[in-house]
């Protein structure tokens, strides 16, 4: 009888070849159909919890399929960094946010603020503010209406250069949040010291809103945002029961599929001219 370490290893050796080589292909196809304009830039509506109002929308990134699925952005993102694809893609729906933004006031729609999400290889581009100050420029888009999202993970690989960055962003007038607020597990200091505008609860907290320790967990972070002067959006709204107890924690904003899932540009303006 074999060896059962041997046995795994014998398992284990193709299954990662295949692995590997399954990766290569989707590099090559999110390279090929982002070369051919195949991918989308989706938005979700972002709401003032007190009113319900329409305050803002994420650019959310699609890449469908020719049978009419799409892959999750939770799987190609990650390629598209490891490849370096990331910085052009970035680049990309940075420029279809401004879009959006001069297309909502050409239509005379409310004044949207449009989040973007930005990744690390794209942030430590050179000269990343003032290109994109120049694509503001380029849309006559003014800067406090787009915001870039950034995670705990590009603070932390080098808060001092973080900070310079977003000290030449903030001084243009734009917005910036840290997304996915407390999954990190990262050292709460650099709150105080980064220039930042807004806090997203991530939804793994949301979800154990139903708990005393949840609950404990939510308030700490909603009381210090608030004392720090920082605005709080809760992610991955799904219940009116989470949107109550939000708003009776004057946690300003809310983002969820209880008030609308990412839709296409297109609806988005229908469900504004409503
Ligand atoms: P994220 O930035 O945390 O975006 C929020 C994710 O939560 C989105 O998933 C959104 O569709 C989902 N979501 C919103 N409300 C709910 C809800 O009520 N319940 C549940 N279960 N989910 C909700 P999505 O669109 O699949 O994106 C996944 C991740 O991919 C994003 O997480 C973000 O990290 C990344 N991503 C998406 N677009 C871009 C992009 O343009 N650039 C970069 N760098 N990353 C992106
Ligand atoms: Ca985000
Ligand atoms: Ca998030
Ligand atoms: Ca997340």
């Amino acid at each position: 009888a074999k060896n059962s370490s041997l046995q795994s290893f014998d398992y284990y050796h193709p299954s990662m070849e295949e692995e590997t080589l399954r990766r290569l292909d989707l590099v090559s196809r999110l390279r090929s159909d982002f070369a051919e304009r195949k991918l989308e830039v989706w938005f979700q509506p972002q709401v003032e919890l007190e009113t319900g109002r329409i305050i803002g929308a994420e650019a959310l990134l699609r890449w469908p399929q020719a049978d009419g699925s799409f892959i999750s952005p939770a799987v190609f993102i990650p390629l598209a960094e490891y490849s370096g694809l990331i910085v052009e893609i970035g680049a990309w729906v940075l420029e279809e946010a401004c879009k959006e933004v001069q297309q909502f006031d050409a239509l005379g729609l409310p004044e949207l603020r449009v989040a973007v999400n930005v990744s690390v290889p794209q942030f430590r581009t050179k000269d990343f503010p003032e290109r994109l100050d120049a694509t503001l420029k380029r849309y006559n888009v003014a800067p406090d209406r787009i915001e870039l999202e950034i995670t705990e993970s590009i603070v932390m690989e080098d808060p001092e250069l973080v900070a310079d960055i977003l000290r030449r962003l903030k001084s243009t007038g734009m917005q910036v949040a840290i997304d996915d607020f407390g999954v990190g597990f990262s050292s709460l200091s650099y709150i105080q010291k980064l220039p930042l505008d807004r806090l997203k609860i991530d939804r793994s907290f949301v979800q154990n809103a139903c708990t005393d320790s949840g609950r404990i967990i939510i308030e700490t972070i909603v009381d210090m945002a608030h004392r720090l002067g920082l605005s709080v959006l809760a992610e991955g709204i799904e219940t009116e029961d989470q949107a109550r107890y939000f708003k009776h924690l004057k946690c300003g904003e809310a983002q969820g599929y209880l008030f609308a899932h990412p839709m296409p540009a297109k609806e988005l303006k229908a469900l504004l001219k409503q």
